[in-house]
């Protein structure tokens, strides 16, 4: 399904309707919703198997999936009674699509901070007022989690995580979605107004480095690498295919060195991203303390390891097949869309702001303790 409209809605950078129908249709939605709530009970292991089969196909569809999963999954560690039942059902049925809004004007990407204050009224609301300069599907999203800098809050990093409703806001356009890569994710910038009951805080006000921590940096990194090893491993087959294709023989030169030993280097950064996120994925189905810094080394290490390699794993397919296959639009390879879409792995949550967080996290560390 993702496959027979990818060329349109990358051609025409607009949401991937159809594929979001059948995410709903299957329970794919409700993946992560444990079975008691009519969910499928899925595991880690469950998202990193759909994202990166997803991600073989179509990345931004890899990436709607894998973000609507990191939401779905705080609503289910942290949502209180009775929002999270109610939530969890509309999630199995395939009612709640979920979409984030955590960058914000001024801050770029950086988490644990909010500017725009959650105002409280007398009657127990909130009320919202949220610039959000990249809303993945926010056009198509049935629900929103919203970071807000915490009623009371004394500083920055004071940050309140809020689910709204698309009926209780008053959502706004604030600009076009025309990027590189990524196209079908329509991630469009958008001005969110409007209010809620004060029940719809999900967690604790104030504690949102919590759900950050333990749910949102975790599953985005595993999610997200997930799918961008799925796209560069879909490259790489497709490429195989061509060449062993009868065709492909005549075409390329099977006992060259060069491009035995290019397939070689794609292939070993794949396969050196696929043992990372296995092992990533084991730790965070663990009961371990993922706050540690071992263990927020080793997630970060996963995100910037997928998409340097996943992205060089593409570029150096294009220099294996050349012009042809490597570089022009309407080649079955698909290096090009591949390659503009995993372009976006390293600024979706900076790499330089992983690395500065890292560093620190080293300095924590001194005995250099893996986990
Ligand atoms: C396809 C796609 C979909 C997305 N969907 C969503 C979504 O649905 N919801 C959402 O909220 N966000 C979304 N994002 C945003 C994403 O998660 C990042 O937060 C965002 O891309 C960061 O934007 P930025 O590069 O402008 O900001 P920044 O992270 O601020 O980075 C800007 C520049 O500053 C540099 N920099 C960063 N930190 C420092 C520092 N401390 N010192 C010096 N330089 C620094 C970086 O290297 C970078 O060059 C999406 C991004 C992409 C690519």
């Amino acid at each position: 399904m993702a496959e027979e409209h990818l060329e349109a809605t990358d051609r025409d950078a607009v949401f991937p309707e159809q594929a979001l129908a059948q995410m709903r249709r299957t329970g794919l939605l409700g993946l992560l919703v444990p079975a008691e709530h009519g969910g499928c009970s899925g595991t880690l292991t469950d998202l990193v198997d759909v994202s990166m089969a997803l991600g073989r196909v179509d990345m931004s569809v890899g990436m709607i999936f894998a973000m609507h999963c990191q939401q779905s999954e705080a609503i289910v560690r942290y949502a209180a009674s009775p929002l999270r039942e109610e939530l969890l059902a509309q999630l199995a049925a395939g009612d709640l699509y979920l979409a984030s809004v955590t960058t914000e004007p001024g801050k770029g990407g950086h988490l644990f901070r909010s500017y725009a204050p959650l105002q409280e009224s007398d009657d127990d609301t909130l009320m919202i007022d949220r610039v959000a300069p990249i809303v993945t599907g926010g056009a198509a999203a049935d629900g929103f989690l919203i970071t807000m800098r915490s009623p009371h809050a004394t500083a920055d990093h004071h940050v309140s995580l809020v689910y709204a409703h698309r009926h209780q806001l008053r959502i706004e356009g604030a600009g076009e979605w025309c990027p590189m890569g990524m196209r079908a994710s329509h991630s469009l910038p958008l001005t969110l107004t409007g209010s809620i009951p004060a029940r719809q805080v999900i967690g604790q006000h104030g504690a949102f480095h919590q759900i950050a921590q333990s749910v949102f940096g975790p599953l985005a990194h595993i999610g997200w690498s997930a799918v961008w090893l799925g796209t560069a491993a879909g490259a790489l087959s497709r490429v195989v295919r061509l060449l062993r294709d009868p065709a492909g023989r005549k075409r390329f030169d099977l006992s060259s060195q060069l491009l035995m030993t290019r397939l070689s280097r794609v292939r070993q950064r794949l396969d050196t991203v696929h043992a990372l996120l296995r092992r990533t994925e084991t730790l965070a189905a663990s009961d371990v303390d993922l706050s540690d810094a071992s263990s927020q080394l080793l997630l970060n290490s996963l995100k910037i390891t997928a998409s340097e390699e996943c992205y060089r794993a593409v570029d150096e397919l294009v220099d294996a097949v050349g012009l042809r296959h490597g570089y022009m639009q309407d080649s079955p390879t698909r290096l090009e869309k591949s390659l503009r879409d995993l372009r976006s792995a390293a600024l979706n949550y900076s790499n330089d702001r992983l690395h500065l967080a890292d560093g620190q996290l080293c300095l924590l560390d001194p005995d250099v303790r893996f986990v």
